[in-house]
């Protein structure tokens, strides 16, 4: 026997009945999507390696170790599966000029890919959900952003999940924080980590995150990029914050918030829970003024935020409200290969008039069908028998109610009774 052929590590599959509950965050996704009027764009999976690699920074995790990069083998070309989603989209915003007539407000759905250490809420193809307000300078838009995650949260019936902030303020502020970072850490070099002697120069404002619990004490007496923001920064922060307060959203100063990528300014936040062990950040976003002049088009504002949905899907399965999985309506009886072209037509017709029929396939005995039927969940089983066929009905069994009666209606007009058979 040739040898099992599994999924690649750290992919997974998504099967029923869970891909209900996938189905279930997507509608819930895309309805929110339509009350803030965000758009759907879909972009390609693969984009040229120069795209992330020079609108990330070349000293971030993703660009160092996580992304799948390779040379097409027909014309040489530097390709990468997308690890995220927004250099793809503000790459597309600028090839296509979107922004020619004003701001545009996106959001994407769908397969990222980083190659990590597989474990819980951690795997190498995961799915992202992500908005991107394109040509707006906030910080009204800043607000609506985060917003949004609070209106998400309470649409998957989900508490426990809370808000930090920062701000990075623009670049300039950035360099002299820099420095004074730089000099903070040199002082005390004896204390770091390889990571973080190998980031002091290239990107001493990683080091901030770090989780090595020995660096923590260093790390938190750096000096803080907040008081290094001028009027400008400064009162951006706090329209945001203004914002926040009037809409009763609570958040936390987190000034060790900097976040992976460097194509953030002013702007960072996470949506963070303390249900999922390491995992806990179920959402990340930001402003990223600089990224469309990155990426060749012409300079314009932005925020997004990029949420992960195997993450939240977890925390819904824990403390949200999924609904059950979708059943049929009906199931259909076949008892013989007679009875099957009325058993189709009517079939049809429920369809079309809306009822969910799952048509019995394969024959079998009564007894076997019915097993079916009462496994698939339906709540009714159409029974097409000969001696009803002959009287031009179908026999109508509820599955669900024993005290219902079971009742017979006619093969001709069946969209006067499929109402009826609707589960409402
Ligand atoms: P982390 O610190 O957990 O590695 P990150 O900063 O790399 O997260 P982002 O690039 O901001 O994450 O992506 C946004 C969100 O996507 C994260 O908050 C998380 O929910 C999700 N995410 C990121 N990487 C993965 C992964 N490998 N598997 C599953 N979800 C992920
Ligand atoms: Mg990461």
């Amino acid at each position: 026997m040739p040898e099992k052929i599994q999924a690649v590590k750290g992919m997974n599959d998504i099967l029923p009945p869970d891909s209900a509950r996938w189905e279930w965050f997507e509608d819930t996704v895309r309805a929110l999507m339509r009350r803030y009027g965000y758009l759907n764009i879909r972009v390609p999976i693969v984009e040229p390696t120069p795209l992330f690699v020079r609108s990330l920074g070349e000293v971030t995790d993703i660009v160092e170790k996580e992304m799948y990069s390779w040379t097409d083998a027909m014309n040489g070309d530097e390709l990468t599966l997308r690890p995220e989603g927004t250099a793809g989209v503000v790459r597309a915003a600028a090839e296509h000029s979107m922004l020619y007539d004003g701001g545009k407000r996106l959001y994407y759905m769908g397969a990222m890919f980083r190659h990590e250490r597989p474990q819980r809420g951690r795997y190498r193809q995961f799915h992202q959900v992500g908005v991107e307000a394109l040509g707006h300078a906030g910080p009204d838009v800043d607000a609506e952003v985060v917003l949004m995650c609070r209106s998400l949260w309470r649409d998957l019936g989900l508490s426990d999940v809370r808000l930090e902030l920062n701000c990075l303020g623009q670049p300039a502020e950035r360099r002299a924080h820099r420095d004074a970072l730089v000099a903070h850490f040199e002082a005390h070099r004896e204390l770091l980590d390889a990571e973080a002697q190998r980031r002091l120069h290239s990107n001493p404002l990683r080091i901030l995150d770090t989780k090595n619990p020995a660096m923590q004490a260093l790390v938190e007496a750096a000096p803080r990029l907040m008081d290094y923001l001028g009027d400008e920064s400064l009162r951006h922060f706090q329209g945001l914050c203004g914002a926040l307060d009037a809409a009763g959203q609570a958040y936390r100063v987190n000034h060790r918030l900097v976040r992976g990528m460097d194509y953030y300014s002013l702007t960072v936040f996470e949506w963070i829970t303390d249900r999922l062990g390491a995992q806990g950040t179920v959402c990340g976003g930001g402003r990223y003024d600089g990224l469309m002049e990155l990426v060749g088009g012409k300079p314009a504002p932005g925020i997004g935020w990029g949420l992960g949905i195997e993450r939240v899907l977890d925390l819904v399965q824990q403390s949200g409200h999924a609904p059950p999985p979708p059943v049929p309506d009906v199931y259909a009886v076949v008892p013989d290969a007679a009875a099957l072209p009325v058993a189709v037509q009517v079939s049809e017709a429920l369809r079309a008039a809306g009822v969910a029929v799952l048509m019995h396939a394969g024959a079998g005995s009564m007894k076997a069908q019915f097993k079916r039927a009462d496994a698939s969940g339906a709540r009714w089983a159409l029974v097409f028998g000969g001696s009803e066929l002959a009287q031009g009905v179908v026999a109508v069994k509820p599955l669900r109610d024993d005290a219902a009666p079971q009742v017979t209606r006619p093969l001709a007009d069946v969209a006067a009774w499929a109402a009826e058979l609707l589960h409402r």
